[in-house]
């Protein structure tokens, strides 16, 4: 473990489950960049982050690419607190361009139900990228409700609820460099 991961977890002593490193998502980040790297090179990218669950994530993965890109902010509400989902979507912020010229790929943080994301693939598609894509740091495929595959998932996990890397409980724990379960008592 890094040093600043040890501390980090001093200083949140409930967590103690780590379930993917911070070396592990390094790795899967600079593979899913490459990968990117070759599907866009030479055409108008708009990196589109979830916020807030997603900002570490996007921020790691387009400093990894090396083609030129674009980045967009989307503000999207499902979970209010708690540790399971409300079943209501809302748009708190929306982009602030017309992506009609743009390739646009949408790094979302987890896939759980599918309710979120599948909200904002319908918004965003109204309005006529040059294409869509989905790029998901976790996904929980056994609590999908909706039909919705990502584009590239770079890790699968169970059904747990997990923090770190930008995910949180309650506001906390999104400082964490690591993605962990987050204790149930
Ligand atoms: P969905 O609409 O797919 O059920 O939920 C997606 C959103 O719920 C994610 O973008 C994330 O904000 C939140 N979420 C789902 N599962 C987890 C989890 O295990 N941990 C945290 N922190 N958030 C989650
Ligand atoms: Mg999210």
């Amino acid at each position: 473990m890094r040093p600043e991961a040890v501390i980090k977890n001093n200083k949140n002593d409930s967590i103690k489950n780590i379930i993917i490193s911070a070396a592990e998502i390094k790795e899967k980040i600079r593979e899913t960049a490459r990968l990117l790297d070759e599907r866009y090179r030479g055409k108008p990218l708009l990196l589109v982050s979830i916020l807030k669950g997603s900002f570490i994530f996007l921020a790691d993965l387009c400093r990894e690419m090396t083609i030129p890109c674009e980045i967009g902010f989307m503000r999207v509400s499902s979970y209010y607190d708690g540790t399971s989902s409300s079943g209501n979507v809302n748009i708190l912020m929306d982009l602030d361009c017309d992506i009609s010229n743009y390739h646009v790929v949408i790094a979302e943080d987890i896939i759980d139900t599918g309710r979120t994301l599948s909200e904002v693939i319908k918004l965003l598609k109204s309005r006529s990228p040059l294409s869509l894509e989905v790029v998901t740091l976790l996904d929980k495929p056994e609590k999908r409700l909706i039909d919705l595959k990502a584009d590239i998932s770079l890790f699968t996990i169970p059904d747990l609820f997990v923090v770190g890397y930008g995910l949180d409980c309650g506001e906390k724990y999104r400082d964490l460099p690591y993605i962990a379960e987050y204790p149930d008592e």
